[in-house]
């Protein structure tokens, strides 16, 4: 089990000392609610219903989505991948942002009051249903429906995967195709809808990833549900606007999240080759050994402080893809590269099913896939560079 390490000596500029006090109570109340949890979650596949109210009553779940207030949950977001457990902080990240987001952003006052307040105190847990088996970095193949109902709603039918929180989540954010696709480049004719978890025709079935394993990763079927009309969220066929924005915040809390992983690999790099001996001598007498890490720490240092420019620009809504893909393509590949350097300096023993560096390793692949494979990013890069 790992616990929460110390503060970085520097932190990033932008900061106030109110944030710098918020870190510290956000690191107590990880101490508290998630590291003594941890492994367990990740042995179960899911964070515990327990787990999501402790997280609910420490106030975790519910910092600002944008104005100054993001910037808390830009220290949140970093807090909680330095915790070291990528799987619990996807599912949390799924949760309190990535799926509130859209109802925060779009969704009407009525829809805010039904499902925010219970989400953020941890008592109805949400997910965000797009990808399928045919539409992941193109979801011009998108193939469940919601078809109209007359007045009534909609019938949603089709199959979601790679869904974090999906056996637990009491509702999904779900993209469905409403209208016709229309060709061309772009996703057309779909909508979000918010669809209650106990609809009748709603099953989940458990498919444990490589890594994230505490992110409840299920496929879900939805057959034939009755979603009512007051559930359609944004404009309907609009989807592909409301996706735009949702997706650039997506990446920037991913990076955030990301940038927090690697610190607290690098923390273990750290001590690791100062304590381990090979040959009479510390591992970090190598100077390979002090480069390697040198290197890790220069890019963590550069993505971190560039993490904080894109969570201020967003706090003044000046986000925008290209600085939301370059965090997140970044982020996540340092975060690969530090694993696997974890794991090389560690030997076997890093090497070990249980060992922290094997997970943060298994962990770290995900985070390059989810949210917007790096090929992706890439693309998106240089086409609004
Ligand atoms: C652990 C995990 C959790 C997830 N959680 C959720 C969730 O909660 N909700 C949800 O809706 N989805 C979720 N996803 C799905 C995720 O968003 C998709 O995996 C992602 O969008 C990529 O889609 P895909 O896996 O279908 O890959 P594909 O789109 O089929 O692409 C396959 C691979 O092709 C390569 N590739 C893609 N585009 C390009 C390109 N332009 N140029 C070159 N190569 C390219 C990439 O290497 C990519 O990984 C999750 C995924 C993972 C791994």
């Amino acid at each position: 089990m790992n616990s929460v390490l110390t503060l970085p000596a520097d932190d990033v500029s932008g900061l106030t000392d109110e944030h710098l006090a918020l870190r510290s109570r956000i690191r107590d109340e990880l101490d508290r609610c998630v590291i003594p949890h941890a492994d367990e979650w990740e042995a179960r596949g899911f964070v515990s219903r327990q787990g999501w109210r402790a997280l609910g009553s420490a106030g975790l779940l519910e910092f600002g989505h944008d104005g100054e207030d993001f910037l808390s949950s830009a220290v949140f977001l970093e807090e909680l991948g330095r915790t070291g457990y990528a799987g619990i902080r996807a599912a949390v990240g799924v949760h309190a942002y990535m799926a509130l987001s859209y109802l925060l952003l779009f969704g009407t006052a009525e829809q805010q009051e039904a499902y925010v307040p219970a989400a953020r105190r941890g008592e109805r847990i949400a997910a965000l249903a797009i990808s399928e088996e045919n539409a992941g970095s193109d979801l011009r193949h998108l193939g469940t429906r919601a078809e109209p109902v007359g007045e009534l709603g909609y019938r949603v039918t089709g199959r979601k995967c790679h869904i974090a929180n999906g056996s637990q989540a009491d509702f999904f954010v779900v993209l469905a195709r409403t209208g016709e696709e229309r060709g061309g480049r772009g996703l057309s004719g779909a909508s979000l809808v918010i669809v209650d978890a106990d609809s009748p025709g709603v099953s989940r079935t458990p498919r444990p990833m490589l890594g994230w394993h505490s992110a409840d990763v299920c496929d879900v079927e939805f057959s034939d549900v009755a979603v009512p009309a007051d559930r359609l969220l944004g404009r309907r066929d609009k989807a592909l606007m409301h996706l735009m924005r949702g997706l650039d915040f997506e990446r920037l809390a991913a990076g955030l999240l990301a940038v927090g992983g690697v610190a607290h690999c690098l923390e273990l790099l750290n001590r690791f080759v100062r304590d381990h001996q090979v040959k009479d001598a510390p591992l970090a007498a190598n100077q390979a050994v002090r480069h390697r890490i040198a290197e890790l720490d220069s890019d963590l240092a550069l993505v971190r402080n560039y993490a904080y420019h894109a969570a201020w620009l967003h706090s003044r809504g000046r986000l925008d893809t290209r600085v939301a893909s370059i965090l997140k393509l970044k982020a996540t590949e340092l975060a690969v590269a530090a694993a696997q350097t974890l794991v090389q300096y560690q030997g076997a023993r890093g090497y070990r099913d249980e060992a922290a560096a094997a997970r943060l390793h298994r962990d770290a692949i995900a985070g390059t896939i989810a949210a917007g494979a790096s090929e992706l990013l890439r693309d998106l890069i240089f086409e609004m560079g």
